[in-house]
């Protein structure tokens, strides 16, 4: 991994762009609340965009047509905690338990690779990634990483 400090708000601005044309094309509300506060993390940033990419798109393909997804950046003590919020359909239970395991995909033309390989890009980042998932309402992830010591 090419490692460097960096704000997680600017990696985030880094791929705004690229996210808001893709939620324009399926209608989608893309929302985008950053930090105050730097969130300054010793990360691979191309790795960490592909997380970030990975979580949205699966967002949109879950939310389909006139969904909302809002992004949310928080700054705590010793981490910072990366919120992917969408409205769509939200996870049953029997998926929720298998969204992480390799090749597992509800999807006809999915590879079921998107989240096996970012929680391991994470976990290599010492973060961890967590799921809130409620069927009709929809479902949340956060990713969680460690700050940067100074
Ligand atoms: P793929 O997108 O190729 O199916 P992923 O590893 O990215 O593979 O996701 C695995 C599964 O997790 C998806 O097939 C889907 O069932 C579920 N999933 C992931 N993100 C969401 C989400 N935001 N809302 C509902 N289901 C989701
Ligand atoms: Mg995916």
């Amino acid at each position: 991994p090419n490692l460097r400090k960096i704000d997680i708000n600017s990696v985030m601005e880094d791929i705004r762009t690229l996210m808001t044309s893709d939620a324009l094309l399926h209608n989608i509300d893309l929302q985008f609340e950053l930090s105050k506060t730097p969130a300054i993390c010793e990360v691979d940033v191309e790795q960490i965009k592909q997380v970030f990419i990975n979580l949205i798109r699966n967002a949109f393909e879950a939310t389909g047509l006139n969904g909302k997804l809002t992004i949310a950046i928080n700054t705590g003590m010793e981490e910072c905690e990366i919120c992917f919020m969408d409205n769509g359909p939200g996870i049953p239970k029997e998926v929720l338990s298998r969204i992480f395991e390799p090749f597992y995909t509800t999807k006809n033309e999915g590879t079921g690779l998107g989240l096996t390989v970012s929680y391991r890009i994470i976990q290599n980042h010492g973060g961890t990634i967590l799921v809130d998932s409620e069927e009709g309402k929809g479902t949340t992830f956060r990713v969680r990483l460690p700050l940067a010591r100074n």
